[in-house]
């Protein structure tokens, strides 16, 4: 499942060469998780602005000019998301849609298209990122990692109002967007923490050192996918590369790369969780 680095580094993939560029056409496939919810036809001729990114959702803002306003288009922008399988390609040349193609947003300087072979992602229209249709998906997201009102204080306040194992609060993506399962297991080796520890009983200064981890370990996740960029072709490729220098996901029964007591694996909330019981307390 695309995370939110392999989001950010799909963004960055395309962001600067797609920004001021006219739409042409926009094709649409079988149908995705939600419908566009917007006439297609009237995109054509609005250009697209600076691409931004809000927890695993991008937005691509699209203005209709002056001019065309006569013609009843409507100034907003595309909020997309990758879903379980999908991956956002820019190409001068994209060629003929496959079977798994399911959006394609032509324009002036290349193709935008969207492969999602499991169709849980989506394009849908908005008139705006904080309002809307887009405004309702985004509407309880938590913080941005990278945040600077992401601190061990905010963490902490947050934390004390939940009963739940810690490794659920991070996932639950309300107190802080980001830590997907991957991360989260690596968030909690790096800070020393256990999984099920209840979030309430997290201390001030170990909330401290969560936030760090969790800032330091997607950070390492977009600067790999920074420099692999080039090779991976979807955002599979890049979690495939994170997880070779993992310190504990998908590492069951392998030693602890600090203290070779060798790795666990329990299941929470339908999910694998990978700890050293010695390193996280
Ligand atoms: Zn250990």
């Amino acid at each position: 499942m695309p995370e939110l680095p392999e989001v950010e580094v799909t963004r960055q993939s395309f962001a600067e060469r797609i920004a001021g560029a006219r739409v042409t056409a926009v094709r649409l496939g079988k149908p995705l998780r939600w419908p566009l919810g917007h006439e297609p036809a009237t995109l054509v001729g609005q250009r697209v602005g600076d691409a931004t990114r809000r927890g695993k959702y991008l937005w691509l803002p699209l203005s209709a000019d002056v001019d065309a306003a006569g013609s009843g288009a409507q100034s907003g922008g595309l909020l997309m998301h990758l879903g379980m399988s999908g991956s956002l390609a820019f190409s001068d040349a994209p060629g003929p849609a496959g079977a798994h193609d399911h959006f394609d947003l032509a324009t002036t300087r290349g193709t935008l298209r969207l492969t999602d072979p499991r169709r849980f992602g989506a394009v849908v229209w908005s008139e705006a990122l904080d309002g809307g249709a887009a405004g309702k998906l985004i509407a309880g997201l938590g913080l941005e990692p990278f945040d600077p009102a992401f601190t061990g204080t905010y963490l902490h306040a947050a934390l004390q109002r939940r009963r739940v194992a810690i490794k659920q609060a991070l996932l639950g993506g309300d107190i802080v967007v980001g830590a997907g399962n991957i991360y989260a297991c690596e968030a909690l080796f790096a800070a020393g923490i256990s999984p099920r520890l209840r979030s309430d009983r997290l201390s001030r200064p170990r909330a401290e050192r969560l936030a760090a981890a969790v800032r330091e370990t997607l950070a390492r996740a977009l600067a790999l996918g920074g420099s692999t960029l080039r090779d991976f072709r979807d955002a599979h490729g890049m979690a495939g590369a994170f997880q070779q220098h993992a310190g504990v996901y998908g590492r069951e029964g392998e030693p602890c790369t600090v203290c070779a007591t060798p790795i666990r694996r329990i299941v929470q909330g339908q999910r694998s969780t990978f700890f050293c019981p010695h390193c996280q307390r």
